[in-house]
């Protein structure tokens, strides 16, 4: 059990522009399923602390399961499609994910409300509920595994992206992966009135020494299911004009 570390605050969700993750002098190479759609690819779903810090590998003992995710798998495909080399699947890059911040996803906060009206606690002196949940838990929760399960947590990575839709978002602003180079607060917005929250940028740079869009950073409360205001943003990598490359 993750007993190291502290509950966290919010996630950061992650995607990365398969352009730009290309277009470096690393280079990138394609999963075995061929070259994945020119759209955001997931790169990860991560637990942050307000403080900026984040917890990682929380878990050792929660080795990644594939055959957990079997009716995932097109969509993992599709959606969090792997770009390093050498060439592969994508459970190396998903396997990682999991253990590194994956095993650090819990969420007791947010069924808070749900715990209050589906498991009231009827014993004295009256209270919130915490002492019977606190025993239960002791008890006989701690015989079971504490963290979000690995379904769920890429379930709800997969959901994040399609309620995102990033790429349409940002078309809608005229701002599109074709070379050309947009302004940073341009792209801010455009996100921003899309979800209802400003996202962080991080760019790269390409064989040319461009400034590109890399990644955004979408923060997202601790059950996973709703965009919030980020805490804190990550720290900006982005010059105040920047390209969309083509993929
Ligand atoms: P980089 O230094 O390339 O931005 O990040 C390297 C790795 O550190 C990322 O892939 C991610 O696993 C982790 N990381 C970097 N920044 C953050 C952050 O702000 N929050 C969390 N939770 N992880 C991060
Ligand atoms: P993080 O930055 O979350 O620590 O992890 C990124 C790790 O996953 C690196 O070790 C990287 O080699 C591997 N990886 C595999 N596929 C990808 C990909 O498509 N994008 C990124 N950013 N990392 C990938
Ligand atoms: P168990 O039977 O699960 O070992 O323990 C139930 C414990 O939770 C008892 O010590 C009891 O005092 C406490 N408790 C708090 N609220 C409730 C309630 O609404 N129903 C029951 N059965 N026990 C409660």
């Amino acid at each position: 059990l993750p007993q190291s570390q502290e509950d966290f605050d919010f996630f950061y969700f992650v995607v990365q522009w398969p352009g730009a993750y290309c277009d470096t002098n690393r280079s990138c190479c394609y999963p075995t399923s061929g070259k994945p759609a020119a759209d955001f690819g997931i790169h990860g779903l991560w637990p942050n602390y307000n403080s900026s810090s984040w917890p990682s590998n929380c878990d050792p003992d929660s080795k990644f399961d594939r055959s957990q995710i079997e009716d995932l798998l097109s969509s993992m495909k599709k959606n969090w499609p792997t770009l390093s080399c050498p060439s592969n699947e994508g459970f190396k890059f998903w396997k990682h994910e999991w253990e590194k911040h994956g095993t650090c996803a819990e969420s007791i906060e947010d069924l808070l409300s749900s715990m209050k009206n589906n498991w009231p606690t009827l014993s004295c002196p009256s209270n919130e509920g915490f002492k019977f949940w606190e025993h239960e838990w002791e008890k006989h929760g701690t015989c079971a595994e504490s963290e979000m399960d690995q379904h769920e947590y890429f379930e709800i990575a997969l959901k994040l992206k399609d309620k995102a839709n990033l790429l349409q978002i940002l078309a809608n602003s005229g701002i599109n992966p074709d070379d050309g180079f947009y302004d940073l607060k341009k792209i801010t917005n455009a996100i921003k009135d899309g979800i209802g929250f400003a996202p962080g940028l991080q760019c790269n740079k390409d064989r040319k020494h461009n400034a590109q869009l890399y990644q955004i950073y979408i923060c997202v409360d601790t059950s996973g299911t709703e965009f919030i205001e980020c805490p804190v943003l990550p720290k900006g990598r982005c010059p105040s004009k920047l390209q969309f490359a083509k993929f």
